[in-house]
């Protein structure tokens, strides 16, 4: 009987990290990752300074990136360059503090949050692994939601590392289907433009990809080891170690954590439907509940031209013509070059027809 009450206990609790100075992966999507190396191409290339300070996934990002990253690229890759070179003081956004409480109160409203002393990024990475063993261990005995699941992998093998969480998986108790959900909150009740339309569905379809790439076996160690520069033997501070065991889980380390994520990941399905909530933030009521179509090509082709601006392939672009109206609504507008000179060849232009 105590056993069981342990069980149900782990079950509804996200483990989230005490001290996120060595691997934030409990950290929301977005928070930069610190300490790690990437291994994406050679390891001796990895090692040469000017690599590192020159090829924009090392510059920007230590070798790892996050889901927003590659959703911020989607919007304006030249803005997302200078949001990192660019100093900007923000201001704090009701907008976004409201959305960030309506979050907050929905995973509440389905797991109980306990803190993690961790030691090493070993212990950082090892909580987010845990986290989805557990989500998962939750759809196995027979619960229907789990909410901030961390998930990550090296979609398409387009040599880089991704990293995100998932707002919401929602499980079929009887046939074990995944609808992936992601929240997205609105001051108005009505739904954002084609574009960030358009920014959703990449968000969503790079989630699917992961869970699905977990799913089917693609995210190995290996592929793991290939990508983050850890010791996966490395023994699990004291912390982190009682509650692996509190889980029922006798792993002592990431390499024996990510076997038992392997052997549960296999136990669940690919992604059903995926779509978007969107919902308002004065009462937290849903606006709408829309699909996201799914396009695995599209997804590749979007990834991959991406990919070749972190790993230094290409320059950063800034917005195409048609798309000159984020221009005006950006801070940047003063000082971006691809701006200036997308509006010196139309002055050219005109005069030439004038
Ligand atoms: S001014 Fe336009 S092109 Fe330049 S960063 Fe902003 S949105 Fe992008």
């Amino acid at each position: 009987m105590h056993n069981c009450t342990v069980y149900y206990s782990i079950f509804t609790t996200k483990f989230i990290v005490q001290n996120t100075n060595y691997f934030p992966g409990d950290a929301k999507d977005g928070v930069p990752i610190n300490g790690l190396v990437s291994h994406s191409q050679t390891p001796a290339a990895d090692t040469d300074n000017t690599r590192q300070n020159t090829v924009p996934l090392f510059r920007f990002r230590h070798g790892l990136l996050w889901v927003t990253d590659l959703v911020s690229q989607t919007w304006c890759e030249q803005k997302m360059v200078l949001q990192f070179t660019q100093p900007v003081s923000y201001e704090e956004d009701p907008v976004m503090t409201a959305g960030t409480s309506i979050h907050l109160a929905r995973e509440l409203a389905v797991q109980d949050s306990v803190m993690l002393a961790i030691t090493s990024k070993e212990d950082s990475f090892g909580v987010k692994v845990l986290n989805i063993v557990t989500a998962i261990l939750s759809f196995l005995s027979g619960r229907s939601v789990a909410r901030e699941i961390p998930i990550f992998g090296a979609p398409f093998d387009s040599g880089i590392f991704v990293s995100g969480i998932i707002d919401e998986l929602r499980c079929d108790p009887d046939t074990f289907d995944i609808d992936l959900v992601e929240l997205k909150t609105r001051s108005t009740k009505s739904l954002p433009s084609k574009a960030q339309r358009e920014a959703n569905r990449l968000q969503v379809s790079l989630y699917r990809k992961l869970w699905d790439d977990l799913v089917a076996g693609r995210t190995t160690k290996d592929v793991i080891k290939k990508h983050i520069a850890m010791k996966f033997e490395k023994e699990f501070g004291a912390d982190l170690l009682a509650h692996i065991s509190a889980s029922g889980l006798g792993c002592r380390n990431l390499d024996e954590l990510l076997d038992e994520l392997s052997t549960k990941a296999a136990s669940m399905v690919l992604v059903r439907r995926s779509a978007v909530e969107y919902c308002h933030q004065a009462d937290a009521s849903t606006i709408a509940l829309t699909d996201v179509e799914y396009d695995e090509r599209w997804l590749q082709t979007r990834l991959l031209h991406a990919a070749h601006y972190w790993l230094g392939e290409r320059e950063a672009v800034g917005v195409a013509i048609e798309e000159a109206w984020k221009c005006g609504r950006c801070e940047f507008s003063d000082v971006c070059e691809w701006r200036r000179r997308r509006a010196d060849e139309c002055a050219r232009a005109n005069c030439l027809r004038s």
